[in-house]
Order: structure tokens, then C-alpha cells, then sequence
């Protein structure tokens, strides 16, 4: 009874505290603070079926799916607004939340992670998306680990009599380096709450909410590790980053991303799609099949005209400031977002670069078997005379 009492107490303490009025909110300019940031940061919820709705907000673009069985989403946002997604969802739906999927490895699409896998649900992605995250991981432990080395060679320089040490560690820098990427790599903890619970390699068929959700590997586009999920019932499509909206798209090369894979990507989108199917884009709203072709008209236009002044010898530097092609496109609002047009005006030469470089290998190659041969051949004629 003792407890019971005490307990009543502690919810009552509890409820206090965290029910507060407009008007307390009103009055203390740190919870009114956050308050604006909350509201701020509340996802808009998107009708796009019966049982598909969209949410917009802080990062990329989420799909929610619910029936039967319960609820599926893809893509987590950011950290900091897991609450207010799962608030917006709630306002739809009652059943559990029970699978997230992660179109892909950035921080806008999977930062909340973490949050939701607490809640019960599973987390799945290609193998490729788990990869990126946990190399991140290990890269962040390691960059950590260098500034650490950096800071006490510094702070050896301020200390008197100290030359020797310093000196000592100045020469074995190089090793010490390697040796810290190693015990970066052996300490770090993983924080696998972060990561996917399930991965797989190509497609992957999801019978949920009595409706078959067909999950497609698009390789090498915006990264590595992007997918596709398709709902053909519903006929709609979330796109992932392998699509934006009326922006131009980023191309992460670093992790696997590519020109000519994110316009191979378009294609297999377009090709699912009819003209009625409604397509969710990574960023942007609702899309659907000619904003997608508009997009790979772009790309080609792009590519092509920058092909051209690559061929004439033009910078990378001078095809970031051109502006007579980007023109039609940056009208529409292109270049606003996250991705300048001077910034994907370079990405576009470094596709350029890295496809001219490749065919000039390819003939370098070839130029140096065919002399190879001609001289095996010359030897063997030599050889019969
Ligand atoms: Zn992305």
C-alpha cells in the first residue's frame, strides 16, 4: 500500500512536471524555445493511399505504411525528431510500428535509427547501406584517435625540455598513425543500435498489411547501398535518394555513388512506374513517372554538354561558373537546394573525368597488348627464318 502510494506520487510528480500549460511555456523563454523548435521540426503528414502517407519535415522523406499487420516505414530522419514522427503516425494509426526500412546509409534517412529499433521495430537495408554506416563508424573512432596524436604533439611543443620526446614522436609519426587506426579500429564500440538488423544483397520480398512490397537494389546511384520499394498493390513507390524532386540530385561518390548509375537508376524507376503510380523522392514532393524522366533528361543534357567541353580542354573550375545549359533548370528552382548547380556541375565532370580516364586506360591497354603481340609475332618469324 506504501508503494502504491509512493508510486502515485512519482506519476503524479512526473505528470506535473511534464504536462505544461501554453501559458507556463509562454512565461519561460527556454521551454517556449523549444517548443518553436518542436513545432518547427513537426514532420507534414502526406495522404498518398488509404493506408500509404507521407511525412515531410528535417531530412529525407518518409513512407508510412499500415493494415492488418501493423505499421512499415522507410527511412528514420533525424535523431532529435523521433518523437514527433512517432506522434504523426500515431494520429493515422494504433498498431505497432514493427519494420523500418533504410532506403540508404545517410544520416537524414537513418538518424533516428536508433529510436525506433527502441520501440520494438526491426531495422533492414542492403548489405552495401550497413557497410557505409559501419565504415563511417569506424572512420569517425579513427579521426578521433589522429586529432587525439595531433593534440599531444602540440602540447609536447608547449612544454619546456620536451624537444626529444617530440622529436621521437614526430619521427615515428607514420607508425603511430597506423598503430592508432588499428586500435581505433579494435576498441571502437559499435553502436549497433544505429544499424540494421536484417541486410540482404540484391531484392527482397516483403508480404505485409496483405499486400506484397518489392524491395530493389539500384546499384551504384546515389551510393552503393541504395534501394527502391516498391508497393504494386498500392502502386506507389518510394524512390530513396536514387531520386529527388525538382532538385538536382547529390551523387555520393565516396561511397559507390555514380553518374551513370544514378541515370541507369531513373530508368529502372521509370520502367516500374505507369502513369498513375505516385512516387515518394528521397527529397521533394510527390513525383510522379515524367518528373522522373524530366530528371533523366536533365542528367543527359548535362553530361552531354559537359562531355564537349571536357574534350576542349576546359577546367573543372570553368564548368562550375557555366551557366548557358543549367539555365532551364535552374529557372525551375534546381540549383536552390542542398545541391548548388556549381556543385553538381562538378560532380557531373567528375563523371566525365573519371569515364574519359577509363576509355583512355582501355586504349592505353590495348595500344600495349597489340605492340606486344606484333613483337611476339616479329620474334617468331625471326625465329622460323
Ligand atoms: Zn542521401
Amino acid at each position: 500500500m506504501k508503494l502504491n502510494f509512493a508510486l502515485v506520487i512519482a506519476l503524479f510528480i512526473c505528470t506535473f512536471s511534464f504536462a505544461q500549460t501554453d501559458e507556463e511555456i509562454g512565461n519561460d523563454p527556454e521551454l517556449t524555445k523549444k517548443a518553436e523548435e518542436k513545432a518547427k521540426n513537426r514532420p507534414g503528414t502526406y495522404p498518398v493511399t488509404d493506408n500509404i502517407f507521407m511525412l515531410k519535415g528535417m531530412g529525407g522523406n518518409i513512407a508510412v505504411h499500415h493494415g492488418i499487420d501493423g505499421v512499415l516505414m522507410i527511412d528514420t530522419q533525424f535523431e532529435n525528431i523521433s518523437e514527433s514522427i512517432l506522434e504523426a503516425i500515431a494520429k493515422e494509426t494504433d498498431l505497432p510500428l514493427e519494420f523500418v526500412i533504410n532506403t540508404h546509409a545517410h544520416g537524414d534517412h537513418t538518424g533516428g535509427n536508433k529510436n525506433f529499433k527502441r520501440k520494438g521495430a526491426t531495422i533492414l537495408a542492403h548489405e552495401n547501406t550497413r557497410d557505409i554506416m559501419l565504415s563511417k563508424m569506424y572512420k569517425t573512432a579513427e579521426q578521433q584517435a589522429l586529432a587525439d596524436l595531433e593534440k599531444s604533439i602540440e602540447e609536447a611543443k608547449g612544454i619546456s625540455g620536451s624537444g626529444e620526446k617530440l622529436a621521437a614522436m614526430e619521427e615515428t609519426k607514420e607508425e603511430l598513425m597506423i598503430r592508432i587506426r588499428e586500435q581505433a579500429q579494435e576498441n571502437m564500440e559499435i553502436d549497433y543500435e544505429q544499424l540494421p538488423a536484417i541486410s540482404f544483397q540484391d531484392d527482397m520480398l516483403f508480404h505485409y498489411n496483405d499486400e506484397e512490397i518489392k524491395l530493389f537494389h539500384i546499384p551504384n546511384a546515389h551510393t552503393k547501398g541504395d534501394i527502391m520499394v516498391y508497393f504494386p498493390k498500392s502502386n506507389v513507390i518510394h524512390t530513396g535518394d536514387a531520386f529527388v524532386n525538382g532538385m538536382y540530385p547529390f551523387i555520393d561518390f565516396e561511397n559507390g555513388g555514380s553518374y551513370e548509375g544514378y541515370q541507369r537508376g531513373l530508368t529502372t524507376i521509370m520502367n516500374r512506374a505507369n502513369d498513375e503510380t505516385v512516387i515518394i523522392p528521397g527529397h521533394g514532393n510527390l513525383a510522379n513517372r515524367a518528373d522522373v524522366i524530366e530528371m533523366r533528361r536533365m542528367m543527359k543534357i548535362f553530361y552531354d554538354k559537359v562531355v564537349v567541353e571536357y574534350m576542349m580542354n576546359k577546367t573543372e573550375d570553368q564548368v562550375a561558373e557555366m551557366r548557358n545549359f543549367s539555365e532551364l533548370f535552374d529557372e525551375k528552382g534546381y540549383g536552390d537546394g542542398f545541391i548548388t548547380t556549381e556543385r553538381f556541375l562538378r560532380s557531373v565532370y567528375k563523371a566525365v573525368a573519371l569515364e574519359k580516364g577509363r576509355e583512355r586506360d582501355k586504349n592505353k591497354r590495348q595500344t600495349e597488348l597489340l605492340k606486344k603481340n606484333q613483337e611476339r609475332a616479329k620474334k617468331m618469324d625471326e625465329g622460323r627464318q
